[in-house]
């Protein structure tokens, strides 16, 4: 198939656009490159550097498939600038659809996350859960499954929204490497490799088992596998939306020990004041995508995505 992947020069973009080319598929990735970095684009794929704002220009080629990945992610950054958020992500993404719209394309695979369900009544999450965001990136992002529901019933779309938790490890040389750092495990590593003296823990009075947040680690490359198989399940008129995640859920401090074992660093840590709008415990639950698409984790533990994010990270490409 002829796909274009929006944010392809970033962390979980890179990566699918990597496994789709490894399927035999062709690709452009369309990326402004303003957190992405253009060595991430995997060779092979033609590259645009352009806004999603301009994708129409590139659509006219004619394509079968969008995935669309480029946005803002962070989810401090959204509380203080709310409008960038809503301009880029959902702005953008509405002009996406319409130039898929115009230009003939009508299938989709969205990357969403479990922000929007906010803080969760109960763990395992389902999908059938409220949509509760706690801040505008997830507002944002639930805005866009809305548009995505309604551009399907009226207009035919297929499309998948796949609803990331917390993304880990690396594929090859391809790994995470944001200007501003703010997830747990690239900045812990950051301790080993000498970048930091300590990492800060953020609140450590949660009701938790040991009193840090709990998150559920699913491999980037496991996790982008499902965006191959969301990509055969878009079907014309149909929204689906599915949850991403290992289903096991392990504490900050959990994730700094496995650190230490991994990197043999003794990694300091700090306590800190807790995060707004950090839920104490986010879990999914993938039943749905395993039962439906016969999406199975093949990395499953924790140890393999830390080990492959320090490989990736100690001998950068
Ligand atoms: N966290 C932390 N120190 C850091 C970065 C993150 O204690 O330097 C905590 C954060 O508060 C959350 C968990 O680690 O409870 C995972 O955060 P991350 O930003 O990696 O992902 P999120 O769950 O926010 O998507």
């Amino acid at each position: 198939m002829k796909l274009l992947v929006t944010g392809g020069a970033g962390y979980i973009g890179s990566v699918v656009a990597a496994q789709l080319l490894e399927e035999g598929h062709e690709v452009t990735v369309l990326d402004d490159l303003s957190t992405g970095h253009a060595d991430a684009v995997p060779p092979g794929a033609s590259f645009v550097q352009a806004s999603i704002i301009k994708a129409e220009g590139v659509l006219a080629d004619g394509y079968d498939a969008v995935l669309h990945f480029a946005a803002k992610s962070l989810v401090g950054e959204s509380v203080e600038k709310p409008g960038l958020y809503w301009s880029h992500n959902l702005g953008g993404t509405l002009a996406l659809l319409d130039a898929m719209r115009r230009t003939g394309v009508n299938r989709i695979v969205f990357s969403s996350t479990a922000a929007t369900y906010g803080e969760p009544e109960r763990t395992p999450i389902l999908e059938t859960d409220p949509t509760r965001p706690g801040n505008p990136y997830g507002a944002s992002k639930l805005a866009v499954d809305t548009a995505l529901t309604a551009f399907a019933g009226l207009y035919g779309l297929g499309a998948v929204s796949l609803r990331y938790f917390n993304v880990a490890g690396a594929y090859g040389a391809f790994r995470e490497r944001h200007t501003v750092e703010t997830h747990l495990i690239p900045n812990v590593l950051k301790v080993a490799l000498g970048e930091r003296e300590s990492v800060s823990v953020f609140g450590t009075d949660y009701p938790t088992p040991d009193g840090t947040c709990v998150r559920d680690y699913v491999h980037v490359a496991d996790l982008a596998r499902a965006h191959l198989l969301a990509l055969d399940a878009c079907t014309p008129g149909e929204h689906r939306i599915y949850n991403l995640g290992s289903g096991a859920g392990f504490s900050v401090k959990e994730v700094v020990d496995v650190c230490r074992e991994v990197t043999g660093h003794p990694i300091p840590t700090t306590v800190a004041a807790r995060r707004p709008g950090d839920p104490a415990v986010l879990v999914a639950s993938s039943e749905k995508i395993q039962r439906e698409l016969g999406w199975k984790p093949a990395h499953a533990t924790l140890r393999d995505m830390v080990a492959d994010a320090w490989t990736a990270s100690a001998k950068p490409a």
